[in-house]
């Protein structure tokens, strides 16, 4: 079965995944009317993974930080959207596989970003709580929630001690972004929603496997984010290990145990899988080697764009570029940019990251920022850190939305969406 897209004889650029790299290709190349444009996502929206640790912990809507696909192209007849996981790609045929069908392309981009990875540990994977996408945020939310009602309940000390706890595994920007603002939750929020509950009582544990918090950032940087935690009262295992999690109780390298019912895992990440691929291509992280071009190793018109994309031959970055928007964005601008030029008889041009610099929230006044000449810490950094995510949403709408959402509870210090709601359908008058 092939998918139902019109030949309109235009080359078909074919691509997979709707996330920064592929969105930003999208975008460049339907301005060029060059191309028949197939983008295809397993959502129909975009996602902007930076604040979804602000959905996890109640500060803004899922909606927020969404943007649906069509709405970007709803005046572009070049590009069609089709809503299904690519499964496979036949580098012969030039086709990729779906559920809804095949689909022959002449030029194939894989932006399929990346994943949760559990480094095969299967009974972490069933129990803790990733924070990959923005349903893994909303569960998240309602978890918590869920946890502080219960733990309002239970019969005895020790029972609600396990609902009120907290595990963060990870003290990269995810692993800090989230055990910063748990902790400004408990700090600020607890004594006012949950008055007959002690928020001393809530320990927030933030693990993470190396002596420096935000090891990809300056020692500046992570010894701040340090202090910043310590500050907020987070409980810090430098230098740690998880070793299991067996949904009761987390069994720490050094032979220690700490007993919550719940365990946020940012540890790491791995490339998305698609079969059909050369085996060779597949390199650290689960990513795909690509020469300068994005060109995926041993395929002729097979492109890999950002976290699933590893290049070397970027002098400053040899083991890969950094897993980030940035890259992704500036992926697939260059091979917008390439594509058009081929199409021109022009040779493309090289890949080259321009590294902006990078940031990390912990809390209210409480950020850092890393740019290429210039680092700082605190209250200023923590308005860059604002401004600069406000100006990269996507979609005037969710701008304004966040950014009153953002003054609201700047203003009040608190935030406004602490709600269970969980999707499901009557099946009886009863239920
Ligand atoms: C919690 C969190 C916080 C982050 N914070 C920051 C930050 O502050 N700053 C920063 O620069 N970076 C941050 N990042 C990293 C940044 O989000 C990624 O580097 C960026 O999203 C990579 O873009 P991408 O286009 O390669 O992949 P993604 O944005 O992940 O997009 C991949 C897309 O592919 C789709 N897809 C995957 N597989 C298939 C398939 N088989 N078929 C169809 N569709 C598929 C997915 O649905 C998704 O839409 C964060 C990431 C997370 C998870």
């Amino acid at each position: 079965m092939q998918f139902n897209i019109p030949d309109t004889g235009q080359k078909r650029v074919v691509i997979v995944g709707g996330g920064f790299a592929g969105l930003t290709l999208a975008r460049k190349l339907s301005k060029s009317k060059k191309f028949q444009i197939v983008l295809i996502d397993k959502n129909n929206y975009h996602q902007f993974q930076p604040l979804f640790y602000q959905v996890a912990m109640a500060g803004l809507e899922p909606s927020s930080i969404v943007f649906p696909l069509r709405k970007v192209f709803q005046n572009n007849k070049d590009v069609l959207i089709r809503v299904t996981k690519v499964k496979s790609v036949d580098p012969v045929q030039r086709e990729i596989h779906t559920d809804i069908g095949s689909l022959h392309y002449d030029y194939l981009v894989l932006a399929i970003g990346a994943d949760t990875n559990w480094y095969g540990n299967e009974q972490v994977r069933a129990n803790a709580i990733p924070m990959k996408s923005v349903s893994e945020a909303l569960y998240l939310r309602n978890t918590i929630f869920e946890d502080y009602e219960r733990a309002v309940t239970a019969p005895n000390a020790e029972e609600r001690q396990h609902y009120l706890d907290i595990v963060v595994v990870g003290g990269g920007p995810t692993g800090v972004e989230v055990a910063g603002s748990l902790a400004e939750m408990r700090n600020l929020i607890i004594p006012k929603d949950y008055s007959d509950l002690d928020r001393r009582e809530i320990n927030i544990h933030l693990i993470h496997g190396d002596p420096r918090l935000l090891n990809t950032m300056s020692p500046q940087a992570s010894e701040q984010a340090e202090k910043f935690l310590r500050e907020l009262g987070v409980q810090l295992w430098m230098d740690k290990v998880v070793k299991n999690y067996d949904g009761k109780t987390v069994f720490v390298d050094d032979g220690s145990t700490i007993r919550a019912d719940k365990v946020i895992w940012a540890a790491g990440i791995t490339g998305n899988t698609v079969e059909g691929l050369p085996e060779a291509a597949r390199t650290r992280g689960n990513r795909l080697k690509t020469n300068a071009f994005n060109v995926v190793e041993g395929t002729e018109n097979i492109y890999a764009l950002g976290d699933i994309a590893f290049q070397q031959h970027d002098t400053p970055w040899p083991n890969g570029h950094p897993q980030v928007a940035q890259v992704a964005i500036q992926q697939g601008k260059n091979l917008a940019s390439n594509l058009l030029k081929m199409e021109k008889g022009q040779q493309p041009s090289p890949f080259k990251y321009r590294d902006l610099g990078s940031m990390a929230t912990i809390g209210r006044h409480k950020a850092v920022v890393d740019l290429p000449f210039w680092r700082f810490q605190g209250l200023f950094a923590w308005f860059t850190w604002l401004f600069v995510h406000l100006f990269a949403i996507l979609g005037a709408k969710n701008k304004v939305i966040i950014f009153l959402n953002w003054v609201w509870n700047y203003l009040t210090y608190d935030q406004s969406l602490r709600l269970v709601i969980k999707p499901w359908k009557r099946t009886s008058p009863e239920s």
